[in-house]
């Protein structure tokens, strides 16, 4: 990995072709690879060699993209999943199982709430949600014998809780568990939650990284800094049986956590990405770092228009100086936080409706973070499997909108809403 700027990275890492080889990352369409001999096949089984044997485990497309995320992270590895969804269950299945516990911030994607709340329950992993704003002694009160991680979003999808990333991490790490941060709204150009104690760190690469709202995919990053080795941790330090015997922290060191994610439950479940989604994640990643200055300088004028408008209930933004984690923000993403901002109209979730349809720029669609300005109601669409009591908890009011800015004009975004608000 470069010692580039981060810019730099997004462009120059992970493919470096040889002389005569393609100037462009190839999209390697191969379910499989061919070798001269069973004994060369063998060796990359025993990972005594490095090689791609199978597109499922690996393939080098998906290679060159895992490289990428890992060096924009800072990590020592990633590994590149079909969907935000698969690589937070990847994330969790890989250190815990049936009898144990996980703590999560209550203020994380409604995807995510479900995942724990419901089908990780099915499989008997219990889960606690805390208030993200919660004291450290509060949080402690959570903890339990079996507790295996504490997860967090650094920016929360959608109501834009500010993670105190360090205060997480040290609590995490005084009770011998992992910090998993979801990055997926600051992406690794607004902020690097390694760099803050965060051990493992997921993405949705659906939203800002791809950019372009053309391939689901997630990846889960791993620091290489968490020490597994502290008996609360059986899968990663005693033998695999089901790949021969390997204990992950003897024979992969600092890399264990990865490798495990991949030659054991990668190969189990199968959540594996496309080499041509992986292309197109690559592309997106490429003007990451240019995509990202437009969101948050867009968003900021788009958060100030609102918040002088007489229409306008309220505006969550914490780019805005008055908003509760302005200070949050500016210690992580001093450059700015992401594109979206949620507000209310005056005349609650009626108002909300009528303004909704009656944008013309910004498009209703059930998603965020992609070059096109869009508008969502996530009370009536994302979250509406939670009851009145849970929307409250992970502080989603009725008359919320969450709105995600695009990289089009400013100008013509403000217009947009001016004339839908005249409604
Ligand atoms: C979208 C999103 C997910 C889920 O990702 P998919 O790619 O849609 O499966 C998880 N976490 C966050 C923060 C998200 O925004």
């Amino acid at each position: 990995m470069s010692n580039y700027h981060i810019n730099t990275k997004c462009i120059q890492d992970g493919y470096t072709p040889k002389n005569g080889e393609p100037r462009v990352l190839p999209i390697y369409q191969s379910t499989t690879f061919k070798y001269d001999s069973s004994e060369h096949v063998g060796k990359l089984f025993d990972l005594a060699e490095s090689g791609f044997f199978y597109s499922r485990i690996g393939n080098p497309t998906v290679d060159a993209v895992e490289q990428k995320i890992a060096s924009l992270e800072g990590g020592i590895g990633a590994i590149c999943t079909s969907s935000g969804q698969a690589a937070n269950a990847l994330a969790v299945l890989n250190i815990c199982g049936a009898g144990d516990h996980i703590i999560s911030s209550a203020a994380i994607y409604g995807g995510t709430s479900n995942l724990f709340a419901v089908t990780m329950k099915k499989m008997g992993i219990d889960v606690t949600f805390i208030n993200p704003d919660a004291s450290q002694g509060e949080v402690q009160e959570a903890f339990r014998e079996n507790t295996k991680l504490l997860f967090a979003e650094t920016l929360s999808n959608p109501t834009l809780v500010v993670t105190d990333i360090e205060k997480f991490a040290k609590l995490a790490h005084k009770n011998g568990i992992p910090l998993i941060i979801d990055n997926t709204f600051a992406t690794p150009i607004n902020c690097r939650p390694i760099e803050f104690g965060a051990d493992i760190v997921v993405h949705s690469t659906s939203k800002y990284m791809d950019g372009h709202a053309v391939a689901l995919g997630g990846v889960v990053v791993d620091s290489g800094n968490f020490n597994w080795d502290n008996g609360k941790f059986p899968g990663l330090t005693t033998p695999d049986e089901s790949y021969h015997g390997m204990i992950y922290t003897k024979d992969c060191g600092k890399a264990a956590y990865i490798v495990k994610a991949r030659v054991q439950l990668m190969r189990d479940l199968g959540l594996t990405p496309s080499p041509n989604n992986a292309f197109l994640l690559n592309l997106g990643l490429e003007t990451l770092h240019l995509r990202m200055e437009r969101h948050c300088s867009n968003a900021l004028a788009v958060a100030k228009w609102l918040k002088i408008n007489d229409k306008i209930a309220w505006v969550n933004y914490p780019g805005l100086e008055s908003n509760k984690y302005y200070n949050l923000a500016q210690k992580y993403m001093p450059n700015g936080t992401c594109g979206v901002i949620s507000f209310g109209i005056k005349g609650g979730r009626e108002a909300a409706i009528k303004f909704m349809d009656s944008l013309k720029l910004a498009a209703i669609v059930v998603h965020v973070a992609d070059a096109r300005t869009s508008v969502l109601h996530p009370a009536s669409t994302t979250h509406r499997q939670l009851s009145d009591a849970q929307l409250a908890e992970a502080g989603v009011t009725p008359d919320l909108i969450r709105m995600s800015i695009g990289i089009e004009h400013v100008n013509d975004i403000i217009a947009d809403l001016e004339q839908a608000l005249a409604q």
